[in-house]
């Protein structure tokens, strides 16, 4: 047994002529939280879709919990059970309550009945601070309240990972602290998480490994207090001078 949740080797994926990752190797460890910065186009969005298949790559190897993903025999969806995602674009349902968004997926899948599915959502909007929130359509929702129900649900379906693109990039900046929060206490808990973030103070505080990616490779990684404050690649530098 390993403890790593995540081991990619020699990612690649092309769009036709567009070689978007050459060759990524990242690895992430049981309970890590890791998060993925880089200039915009350099590969973060696209790593994050191989890792639950939403891409498939062009070759490579990426192991998710000891299980091959990239193998053709992997139950995918069985895998994807596991792995939680959040957008940007929270891509909730909009013509379902909160509580029906959060309890659509357990309930579809047979892994839960519908009143365990309804406990476990209030449960879990409690997590998320918004248990008031239960019978309330998306629509009247503001961003950063929608954005926790993504995340709680994603959570019914109890991944052993949680993916994060951007979460908070679409958000008011009044909204992103929330959002933020419930993310910090996720990874208290224990969560493994691989979040792609301009949130540098969330990264300082929050990350046990930044990763810095560019042009489709990874450049430089590290401990936040090592990236941030000494990075020693040139592009490293450039873009932390830009957004810090
Ligand atoms: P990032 O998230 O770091 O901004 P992306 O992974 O979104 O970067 O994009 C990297 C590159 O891959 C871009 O050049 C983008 O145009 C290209 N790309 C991403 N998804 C697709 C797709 N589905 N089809 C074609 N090209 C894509
Ligand atoms: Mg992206």
């Amino acid at each position: 047994m390993t403890d790593l949740k995540v081991d990619v080797k020699n990612l690649v994926k092309n769009f036709g002529d567009n070689h978007v990752l050459k060759g990524i190797n990242f690895e992430v460890a049981n309970n890590e939280v890791v998060v993925l910065i880089g200039p915009s186009g350099s590969g973060k969005s696209t790593l994050l879709r191989c890792l639950n298949r939403l891409e498939d790559p062009t070759s490579g190897k990426i192991v998710i919990d000891g299980k091959d993903i990239s193998d053709s025999k992997t139950n995918i969806d069985q895998a994807r059970e596991n792995i939680g995602m959040v957008f940007q674009h929270f891509n909730l349902f909009n013509n379902l309550t909160v509580e029906q968004n959060i309890a659509l997926a357990p309930t579809e899948l047979g892994k839960a009945s519908k009143e365990e599915a309804a406990d476990q959502a209030k449960k879990l909007l409690e997590t998320v601070g918004l248990v008031d929130k239960y019978d309330a359509m998306p629509r009247s929702l503001s961003g950063g309240q929608k954005q926790r129900v993504a995340i709680a649900r994603a959570l019914a379906m109890k991944p052993d990972i949680m993916l994060f693109d951007e979460p908070t990039s679409a958000l008011d900046p009044e909204m992103v602290g929330d959002v933020l929060a419930v993310m910090k206490k996720l990874a208290k808990e224990g969560m493994t998480m691989v979040v792609v973030t301009h949130e540098m103070g969330f990264a300082k505080e929050v990350a046990d490994r930044v990763v810095f990616m560019a042009d489709g490779k990874v450049v430089e990684e590290g401990k936040p207090t090592d990236v941030f404050e000494h990075p020693q690649n040139d592009r490293t530098k450039a873009f932390l001078e830009k957004v810090i």
